[in-house]
């Protein structure tokens, strides 16, 4: 399902060796439904804490973060992760999969947090794996994957819960052009047929070239929006 994300007015402030440093300022942001959003901005701009706001894994000091009708900001702890679990699949630049399990397992493993039997989760983590192109890894552990392998059976994990939004921190990072090309035209994929929103932090132009839309972030604040790409109708 689709949806609208409006963030008003965040600002989002740390406290280091006594002093603050505001990381995120009054920021504002709309982002379309189903739309492909490349996020660039130097090292220490606020880029992950902007990802992990909108993930709901952490809290803005002020502010709104809204997802459609759901205000992140008036949900309790408890209703927070439900809502993550639901809504929301995360991507890491260094495919954080654990190594004793399978492929398989490692997709399931975020499944456990809703309410479904055992071969439902089974049968999500492997549509989710042939979705990926690893239909015939699942009982691969990470070390037997390449790091592309990884970095897919990671995107799987991310969608087998079939989330309305992708948050990605470079998740190309780690990876070679000719991977980061394969991983990256995924994402394209799940954008364009799944209809996935996808927030991905990037440092590389030609990762950024793949979204719609490119966000500049530099010391808190929004820059210019750039789009790639004409709306798809
Ligand atoms: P980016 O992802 O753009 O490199 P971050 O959002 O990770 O930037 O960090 C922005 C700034 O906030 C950096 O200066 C970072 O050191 C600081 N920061 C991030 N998380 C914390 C934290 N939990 N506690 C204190 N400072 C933090
Ligand atoms: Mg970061």
């Amino acid at each position: 399902m689709a949806v609208a994300i409006q963030i008003r007015s965040v600002t989002k402030s740390y406290q280091r060796a006594g002093e603050t440093l505001r990381v995120l300022d009054e920021l504002d942001l709309d982002m379309a439904p189903a739309t492909f959003y490349a996020l660039m901005g130097p090292s220490g701009s606020g880029k992950t804490t902007l990802l992990n706001l909108l993930g709901g894994l952490d809290r803005a000091d002020s502010g709104e973060v809204r997802f459609g009708d759901t205000d992140l900001q008036g949900l309790s702890g408890g209703e927070l992760a439900a809502w993550r679990a639901r809504n929301i699949g995360f991507v890491f630049q260094g495919f954080n999969l654990l190594p004793v399990l399978t492929a398989r397992e490692n997709v399931e493993l975020p499944l456990l947090l809703q309410p479904l039997s055992a071969s439902q989760r089974r049968d999500q983590a492997e549509r989710a794996l042939q979705l990926v192109g690893l239909g015939d890894r699942m009982a691969h552990k990470p070390r037997e994957l390449s790091g592309g392998q990884e970095q897919r059976v990671a995107i799987a994990r991310a969608i087998a819960s079939d989330p309305a939004v992708i948050l990605a921190d470079e998740p190309t990072g780690d990876l070679d052009r000719t991977t980061a090309d394969s991983v990256l035209s995924l994402l394209q994929r799940l954008n364009r047929e799944l209809h996935k929103t996808i927030l991905m932090v990037t440092h590389d132009p030609q990762a950024a070239s793949y979204a719609d839309q490119v966000i500049h972030l530099d010391k808190g604040k929004l820059g210019r929006i750039e789009t790639n790409h004409p709306a798809r109708s």
